[in-house]
């Protein structure tokens, strides 16, 4: 007779399982016990018993053959069953109480309806879900909010008939990514819309730096910086596509030799890049504002390596805009999950993993914060107490408005752009950087400015326009940063408030209502600190697995972190199918 937990539902990566699946004590332990005065369900506890209570079960069981005895006492009148098999449960029970992770996988695991379960329908979710789908498993996605799409959604935010991106809005990292690029988003109507330049930067003295589609034209522009800045960016955006694959992923050592040197600018701080490559301030600037995506302070490591990857990705792909709204790409993503298969239920807020179906897998798009809450009991507590030292980042205040006409720049090549970068010079950035990670609000914050309706007219109605306008702030910050953002925007563009028809504020707390995965209002899964950046979100071979098996993490918590590319999804659900599913 072949064990009961040799089913092929049971996860083959668990050790203590294999390790016990051929011993012969077992399958005699087994043929001994299994009486049919045993039920059915008690059977099925039978296979969780560790090896060293095989021996004291098997002796009560014999011990216990004898049927049930009733003993009846006159004095008391009352009477009395002595269940021989008594004893032998109750250790049965103790038995398998002493191991509750393989308990926990039978149950959840062993009667399986479903191969997969994916909690959170944002990029990473829905990509994780595809993965596993085109592998012929079965998978159901459970979002908390009644819209799928998690940093992907678009709502009408301010006025009918305007769209706004409620987070991400800016596509470099979909059309990079080595996974999405592969998906048939286009059959699924997503069209890219490219401004003429991917971003600006405007200063004080009335002009702008621009990057521009290629890095020859951006040189051109640089003065005294023109050669410093095509020798650091021209071999890597002609390798671009290799680049990407290896930056995109977990740490190893995918194109070695192009990872090397990328790295040797990468891991050095954005000020010291900057003020060791450019002599100008002027592309120092430009330089800064890309490094500031990673929200923190530009002298730490290897903030120049988060804007050299948003600069190649700049010069490679361009910085789109998806036409009619994010929730496009998100919509696009979930019908090609639904094509393969996959299923997707909205509105269910997943609190404790007890609630979901039985399935093989469970891959989390949460951050380590949620994972603690739904999971908190079962995770070991090394693990447990690694989740709970993992460090969010600073929070973001966002302003979406409706305008009734483009922002008047000063300089206007700024509208040529889709990304505006506000904050003016190298210093005055890292200084306002730096306050946001201390704690300390600033009255000229850096602002990064999306502009997405002069290059997608669906937006807002003909002749109107939609803007968002963001700063960095403190996590969980409660400070109204409305007047010093849009003093930031009038200190570029005199006039910009008479175009304003009305705008809608997200606090960093809003922002957390809108997606439990922006803690404090940190967009990013977490600070990109180098400590945090390949280890996320704690330090482990594989990154997307949990101590418990079957159970994986597949959020921007883990590598390669922030932004809408799918990678960390792509990653987890290989790692499933390499071990739950296989
Ligand atoms: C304001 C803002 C602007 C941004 N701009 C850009 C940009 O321009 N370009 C870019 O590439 N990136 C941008 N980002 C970052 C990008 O949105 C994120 O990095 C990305 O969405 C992370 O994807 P994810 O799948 O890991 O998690 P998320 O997109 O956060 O998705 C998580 C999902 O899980 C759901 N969820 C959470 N808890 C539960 C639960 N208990 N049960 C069920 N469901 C749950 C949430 O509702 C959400 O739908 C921006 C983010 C913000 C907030």
């Amino acid at each position: 007779m072949r064990p009961r937990f040799c089913t092929p539902d049971v996860p083959k990566s668990s050790s203590c399982l294999k390790r016990v699946q051929d011993r012969d004590a077992l399958r005699f332990f087994h043929r001994q016990v299994s009486s049919e005065s045993v039920d059915c369900e008690v059977r099925k506890l039978l296979d969780l018993v560790p090896p060293c209570f095989y021996v004291p079960l098997l002796c009560l069981r014999l011990a216990s053959s004898s049927p049930s005895v009733v003993i009846e006492n006159r004095r008391y009148n009352t009477t009395t069953v002595r269940e021989p098999l008594l004893p032998f449960f109750g250790l049965l029970i103790l038995a398998v109480a002493s191991n509750p992770c393989l308990l926990h996988t039978h149950y959840v695991f062993n009667r399986a309806s479903l191969d997969a379960v994916v909690v959170g329908s944002g990029p990473n979710g829905l990509a994780a879900a595809i993965v596993l789908a085109q592998a012929g498993r079965s998978v159901r996605v459970y979002e908390a909010q009644s819209t799928i799409g998690g940093g992907m959604r678009s709502a009408a935010l301010t006025e009918p008939g305007f769209i706004h991106d409620v987070c991400s809005t800016v596509h470099a990292l979909a059309l990079v990514s080595p996974f999405l690029k592969t998906l048939p988003l286009a059959s699924h109507g997503v069209q890219f819309a490219h401004p003429q330049a991917p971003f600006a930067h405007p200063l004080d003295d009335g002009t702008a730096v621009i990057a521009e589609r290629s890095v020859e034209a951006t040189a051109k522009a640089l003065g005294p910086d023109a050669n410093a800045y095509k020798k650091l960016f021209q071999p890597f955006v002609s390798a671009s596509d290799r680049l990407m694959d290896a930056i995109l992923r977990p740490i190893g050592f995918h194109h070695p030799f192009l990872l090397a040197a990328f790295g040797i600018s990468a891991i050095r701080s954005a000020t010291s890049l900057a003020q060791s490559q450019f002599s100008s301030e002027r592309t120092r600037a430009l330089f800064a504002g890309a490094a500031a995506h990673s929200m923190l302070p530009l002298s730490s490591l290897a903030t120049a390596g988060f804007a050299m990857g948003l600069m190649i990705s700049a010069h490679s792909v361009g910085w789109p805009v998806v036409t009619g709204g994010s929730q496009n790409l998100a919509d696009a993503l979930a019908a090609h999950l639904r094509s393969l298969g996959g299923e997707i239920v909205t509105a269910t807020r997943i609190e404790s993993l007890a609630q979901l179906p039985p399935s093989r897998a469970i891959l989390c798009d949460l951050t380590p914060r949620q994972l603690l809450k739904i999971a908190a009991q079962r995770l070991p507590t090394a693990y447990r107490n690694g989740l709970q030292a993992y460090r969010y980042g600073p929070g973001v205040f966002k302003i979406d408005f409706a305008l009734r006409a483009p922002v008047p720049w000063r300089a206007p090549e700024c509208a040529r752009a889709g990304t505006v970068h506000i904050g003016g010079t190298l210093a005055e950035i890292a200084d306002s950087e730096r306050a946001a990670n201390d704690g300390r609000i600033h009255d000229k914050p850096y602002v990064l400015l999306v502009q997405p309706s002069l290059f997608d007219s669906t937006r807002a109605p003909a002749g109107l326009h939609t803007l968002w306008a963001y700063c960095h702030v403190p996590n969980g910050c409660t400070a109204d940063m409305s007047a010093p953002v849009e003093r930031q925007i009038e200190r570029f563009a005199p006039g910009f408030r008479d175009c304003v028809i009305s705008r809608h504020v997200m606090f960093p707390a809003d922002l957390e209502r809108h997606n439990a995965n922006i803690v404090g209002g940190d967009i990013g899964g977490g600070a990109a600190t180098i400590g945090q950046w390949f280890t996320r979100p704690v330090v482990r071979l594989d990154p997307y697995s949990t101590p418990i098996p079957g159970l994986y993490l597949c959020s921007s918590s883990t590598p390669p972190g922030i932004g809408v590319h799918g990678m960390c999804g792509f990653y987890a659900a290989r790692s499933a199918l390499r071990h739950s599913l296989r």
